[in-house]
């Protein structure tokens, strides 16, 4: 296998194997993220592809999962994503499912038709990075998208069937905008109804223009306190079915884990015991990306 750089995955697919479609990130502008910034974006052949497929056949006995990275694999054409899918099958006839991170953009190039194609060839999970639900937010950190294109793209991969994974950043607003990070989520997460939410709480990251703007004191960090005020906030606010919510990042001052709405009351709970004190917050350098 050949890997370009650092290559990054969702919590989730740590035990998958990491297939890289794409090379980076094709926004790569989000003022926040620095994952892809030494990478310049290109799309792999599908001969380099195949060669690691098959490479990773030669090596490994028996593969669940496979994750196509880097940043936004769903930019790829429908024929280079069904050649990909259909190698898989034909390589690792075991393979339960497929997983990609995807951007709004990248689900609204694509016809619902042809994301029920991609599911039928394996692809079984989206990871969509939303960050917030406001737009003025979306703007100011520069994601490249409104949330009504957030919206129609993460209720069109739901009426794919794919399963819909989707994160959001606590503390992404600032001081200024905390609250209306968490009730703007809380609005595009009830229109998505998402099969996952992962929240994770910002870090602010070297050569980043957000780090210039915590300097320049433009942008105000939340402090864990105010985090946990926001998370109450979102959480008080979402109302939808058979959602699996996480907290649980490395990133997080405290760990919350629940399902949609059966859970909603023991997770306000939880937080409010965490306001009164009962629990602390992950020390700050324990925090990770
Ligand atoms: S947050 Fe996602 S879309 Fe934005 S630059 Fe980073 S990888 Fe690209």
């Amino acid at each position: 296998m050949k890997y370009e750089g650092i290559v990054y995955r969702p919590p989730s697919e740590a035990y998958s194997l990491i297939v890289q479609v794409t090379i980076g990130c094709a926004h790569n502008t989000c003022s926040f993220c620095n994952m892809y910034k030494d990478k310049k974006f290109r799309i792999r052949t599908l001969k380099e592809i195949d060669e690691d497929l098959l490479d990773a056949r030669n090596q490994y006995g028996h593969v669940k999962r496979i994750f196509l990275a880097d940043g936004d694999s769903l930019v790829l054409s429908m024929d280079s994503l069904k050649h990909i899918l259909l190698k898989i099958k034909e390589l690792f006839p075991e393979c339960e499912r497929v997983a990609a991170y995807a951007t709004p953009k990248d689900i609204l190039r694509k016809t619902k038709e042809e994301l029920k194609e991609l599911k039928s060839l394996g692809l079984g999970i989206l990871y969509m990075g939303i960050e917030s639900g406001s737009d003025t937010i979306l703007r100011e950190i520069n994601k490249g998208v409104i949330s009504s294109e957030i919206v129609k793209a993460g209720q069109k991969v739901k009426d794919s069937s794919i399963k819909l994974s989707v994160t959001f950043i606590s503390g992404i607003g600032g001081k200024d905008k905390w609250k209306e990070n968490a009730l703007e989520s809380a609005r595009i997460i009830n229109l998505i109804n998402p099969d996952y939410v992962g929240l994770l709480t910002l870090m602010v990251e070297p050569n980043t223009k957000m780090n210039e703007q915590v300097k320049n004191g433009k942008f105000k960090l939340l402090n864990p306190e105010e985090v946990i005020l926001e998370t109450r906030e979102l959480v008080k606010n979402i109302k939808v079915d058979n959602c699996i919510f996480r907290s649980n990042h490395a990133s997080n001052y405290f760990s919350l884990g629940g399902t949609f709405p059966q859970d909603k009351e023991k997770l306000i709970g939880a937080i409010d015991d965490l306001l009164r004190g009962k629990y602390g917050y992950k020390p700050e350098n324990l925090r990770r990306l």
